[in-house]
């Protein structure tokens, strides 16, 4: 699934590409998954986008916001697979879940992998969505500051207090992290998952801001990880530190070998000696 980097480096990408373009045709495949999440439903969605400009592209939390000559947005959200863009004259993957032609002959095409969301929606619409409207704290944005990332934790800390997992990959918390980073992140502030948001020390939480800042620009300037690819269909230059490749392995700073955990829905890969 892409997360904040990957979006970053897919955003940056569509600017070159398609934005100032105009749609000219719009395809979604009667066989499309069920769970590929369209907003309004087909043929509703077609009729939204043809004839329509992308007039700027941006990104908040792992959501792409494509703003249209109509003041409409066309969004991608929370998903995974290959966004790709097709110079005119280049084939089109045979595999593909979304279509959309430009006027110079170019095409985008989508193919969704587990789930996504892609929708057109107005301002208000967005506003009252309840993924693509909560996602104002995203790291490396200017807001995102230690002050304002301390606040966050201290009311956390005094309401639901979940584990430090939970809290990170909750977009209303935190928005752009998901279970990939999440494991470097981690790892570089020396905490466990299961570490409650309470529990964490002054010098603790310094650690993880400063570990989130750093595992995210790192992986957004090197254009997303290396098992992603981007709207170019290169993979990404960013190899993460724990993922399934690093399991059994001996720890960069310790050599214990890295653990893997199911924890809270997911895989979780650790250093179970430097990770308290
Ligand atoms: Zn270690």
């Amino acid at each position: 699934m892409f997360e904040l980097p990957e979006i970053i480096n897919l955003v940056r990408q569509l600017e070159k590409t398609v934005v100032r373009r105009r749609i000219v045709r719009v395809e979604v495949p009667t066989n499309r998954p069920k769970f590929l999440f369209l907003s309004p439903d087909t043929p509703a969605f077609e009729r939204a986008l043809i004839g329509r400009r992308i007039e700027e592209a941006t990104s908040r939390g792992r959501w792409i916001f494509c703003r249209l000559d109509d003041g409409r947005t066309l969004l991608f959200g929370e998903f995974g697979g290959r966004l790709l863009f097709h110079p005119a004259g280049t084939p089109i993957p045979a595999k593909r879940h979304w279509i959309a032609e430009f006027d110079d002959g170019s095409h985008l095409s989508l193919a969704i992998q587990m789930w996504g969301f892609l929708g057109v929606l107005t301002e208000a619409e967005i506003a009252q969505h309840p993924y693509a409207g909560t996602l104002a704290f995203t790291p490396l944005d200017t807001s995102f500051t230690e002050a304002a990332f301390f606040e966050r934790l201290d009311r956390h800390a005094a309401g639901e207090n979940k584990p430090i997992k939970a809290f990170l990959t909750h977009s209303p918390n935190v928005a752009g992290i998901g279970n990939g980073y999440l494991q470097d992140i981690l790892f570089r502030a020396r905490l466990s998952p299961k570490r409650k948001v309470s529990s964490l020390s002054r010098d603790e939480r310094r650690a993880l801001y400063g570990a989130l800042r750093q595992t995210l620009r790192e992986a957004a300037d090197l254009g997303g990880r290396d098992t992603e690819r981007d709207l170019l269909d290169e993979p990404g230059r960013y190899v993460p530190l724990l993922d399934g490749r690093a399991v059994g392995r001996p720890c960069p700073t310790c050599v214990a070998p890295i653990a893997k955990i199911q924890y809270l829905g997911g895989s979780c890969y650790l250093c179970p000696r430097c990770q308290a």
